[in-house]
């Protein structure tokens, strides 16, 4: 699976300083909580009344269905995680002491960070949390009766560094399922589970199924065995619950086509079968009429270092039907710009098929969207769907809208960029030109282009997320440029583009260090895609002097002297990106990752995160979200569902917990 299909906010913080003036008129507490290396704020669901009492009621169950996943992603993230998220979740609770020593408020950052984890690993690093107390403090804080038989398995996972380290490694050499504590396999090295995988895949089928995607592999007694997450299977008790809300939400569907989707999710559910995905998800993505529409499943694969099991999550959303018009007219001119696109004819498509898009409202967000959460999603993931029905992609605008709005007047622009014009041209139009590089990236990059007969769509191996979300991103670059957006009335001015280009060569070389550890090097796959990209860019504009890497009083600054040639070095390096994916020249894809995306200077990086640390915003950022609750009449039935903003991290933590655990209880 190549496609990365999940697209997180790209830079932490530069971003507009016009806020609309709905923002600017309301006293919206965006920001819930503050420790580590995070920010957690709330989100507004507008809309969200207006709804019909139908659609509320689907949207109800619906978001039920996504909080009772929640503890299926904590186990597949490490097998420890929902124990010990229940031993730190006690001694938090019943604590009677002093909650303001030191001790104590190390104790609760490390809960905050690990329920942001989703369990003892950095959602994004994945690498494991640091306690900042002491396992003998720890102990004081779990009386004798209250530990499991265990305790001691639990300390060393908790406290030695030597021990599950890192959820998913990836780094070249190792055997990236021996070495990562995620939860999808026990007892194999990679080489077993590829070979298992590899004589159970048909090359020759035109439809195959994603094997491995919702199954965990287990080595007993020197067999091989495929747990199954289904009814009857591996998290029955959750996905049973599960299943009862959407049979609940069935009852509420909008129209046909919705009724047959979750009924398919449901028989999925229940047999675990592979081919009722695809059928199922077929469905899903045929369905563009439905105003309210969900994911719920085992869906992206990042959390495994194979990339095949797919890790729990669910959103819910309704469709932004004003803020859609604008991916809809790019949708609709999807041929326009794929047969202009600056690749070799050969390996553009002739018709390019039915590229959905659409702006939404997400009403929850849940499992490994949760906290952190992407800012558009483009499914499904297999490819044989995709070539045949299209893919649906969406941008989820009240995400963007809140990141936007809680980084207002935070001093990165001030710190990073380089003069006053270049902060104004950013204030101007980097929220627009912001979300538009979002669409292009989501409704046409990733639609774009075919391979050549014959080749592998895995051909890129474990650098295929990042050869494709880079090509994602340079389509969209490419064509942000484009006097076709404002032919098309999308932007008023034609220098809007730069604010864009601006943004991401300086995110891409400096600002993105910021979320890595000093003396590491860049592994996430978009953060690797923009640093290939923009030091591409910076190396081959070189003879031009198209960007400068600049010094004023022994900081750097980017400065971009020439951005028409910019744009040509986006057009050209997708050119090539294209040409590596259609042919499937691993070498020449696996060259160029290794020499822009992986290392990091450690003199730039150093000052970027001196400068940095200096601004007092966290590099991370994800979201608590709002309590629906259901008004009932004397019949039970569901009369209004009324939304609140109140509540707290911690608060809807410790709720989710006791409300929502259908795998600890
Ligand atoms: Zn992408």
């Amino acid at each position: 699976m190549t496609s990365l299909s999940k697209y997180f906010a790209a830079s932490l913080c530069a971003v507009s300083l016009s806020l609309t003036a709905m923002n600017a008129e309301d006293n919206f507490k965006y920001t819930v909580d503050n420790f580590a290396d995070i920010e957690v704020l709330r989100y507004k669901v507008p809309g969200f009344e207006d709804l019909s009492l139908n659609q509320k009621r689907l949207v109800y169950y619906l978001t039920e269905a996504a909080l009772q996943g929640r503890d299926i992603l904590w186990d597949q993230y490490g097998k420890y995680n929902l124990e010990i998220r229940g031993l730190l979740e006690d001694a938090y609770t019943s604590y009677k002491g002093d909650r303001n020593t030191p001790e104590f408020k190390a104790f609760e950052k490390y809960l905050k960070q690990v329920w942001f984890g989703n369990g003892i690993h950095h959602h994004y690093s994945t690498d494991k949390f640091t306690p900042e107390f002491t396992q003998e403090y720890f102990e004081t804080l779990i009386p004798a009766e209250k530990r499991p038989a265990n305790f001691s398995t639990i300390c060393e996972v908790i406290f030695n560094p030597d021990v599950m380290p890192k959820r998913v490694n990836q780094a070249d050499g190792a055997d990236l399922v021996a070495t990562s504590a995620c939860n999808f396999y026990d007892g194999l090295t990679q080489k077993e589970v590829e070979e298992f995988y590899a004589q159970r895949k048909d090359t020759t089928d035109l439809t195959p199924i994603s094997h491995g995607l919702n199954t965990r592999l287990v080595k007993k007694d020197g067999k091989i065995e495929e747990q199954v997450y289904k009814v009857g299977g591996l998290y029955s008790p959750a996905i049973e619950k599960i299943v009862a809300n959407l049979e609940k939400a069935v009852a509420y569907a909008e129209n046909d086509a919705q009724k047959n989707i979750i009924e398919a999710l449901i028989k999925y559910y229940r047999t675990g079968d592979l081919h009722d995905f695809d059928t199922y998800s077929i469905l899903w993505t045929d369905d563009t009429a439905s105003q309210v529409d969900f994911i719920n499943g085992f869906i992206e694969s990042y959390g495994d270092p194979l990339g095949m099991t797919g890790s729990w999550e669910s959103i819910v959303n309704f469709k932004n039907q004003e803020a859609s018009n604008r991916t809809e007219l790019l949708s609709s001119n999807a041929q326009w710009f794929e047969d202009r696109s600056p690749v070799d004819p050969r390996f553009r498509k002739p018709v390019v098929k039915g590229v959905s898009a659409k702006v939404i409202t997400a009403a929850i967000l849940a499992g490994d969207s949760y906290p952190s959460t992407p800012i558009g999603i483009n499914l499904p993931n297999a490819d044989w769907i995709r070539a045949a029905h299209g893919s649906k992609s969406v941008t989820i605008e009240n995400i963007t809208q809140a990141y936007d709005a809680a980084s207002h007047g935070n001093g990165f622009n001030e710190e990073f960029v380089i003069d006053e014009p270049t902060r104004k041209l950013l204030d101007d139009y980097l929220f627009i030109t912001d979300n538009l590089h979002t669409d292009l990236h989501e409704c046409l990059g990733h639609g774009s282009g075919r391979l050549l007969p014959g080749v592998d769509p895995d051909a890129m191996k474990a650098h295929g997320s990042t050869l494709e979300e880079t090509r994602a991103d340079l389509f969209a670059l490419y064509y942000l440029a484009d006097p076709k957006l404002i032919e098309l009335g999308l932007l008023d001015n034609p220098e809007a583009y730069k604010a864009e280009y601006y943004k991401y060569i300086l995110n891409g070389l400096m600002t993105q260090l910021v979320r890595i550890e000093p003396g590491k090097d860049v592994e996430e796959a978009h953060m690797r895609n923009r640093q290939l990209i923009a030091a591409w860019a910076l190396e081959h504009g070189k003879k031009d002097n198209v960007i400068e890497m600049v010094e004023i009083n022994g900081k750097h600054f980017i400065k971009i002297n020439d951005y028409e040639k910019l744009r040509g070095l986006f057009g050209e390096l997708l050119a090539e990106i294209q040409r590596i994916k259609s042919e499937g020249d691993y070498q020449a894809g696996a060259s160029l990752v290794e020499t822009y995306a992986v290392k990091v200077d450690p003199a730039i990086h150093k000052e970027v995160l001196d400068r940095y640390s200096k601004l007092t915003i966290a590099p991370y950022r994800g979201f608590v979200n709002p309590v629906y609750t259901p008004v009932f009449d004397e019949n039970g039935e569901i009369s209004d569902v009324t939304i609140s903003y109140t509540e707290d991290y911690p608060t809807q933590m410790l709720r989710y917990s006791r409300d929502y655990s259908p795998l600890t209880k």
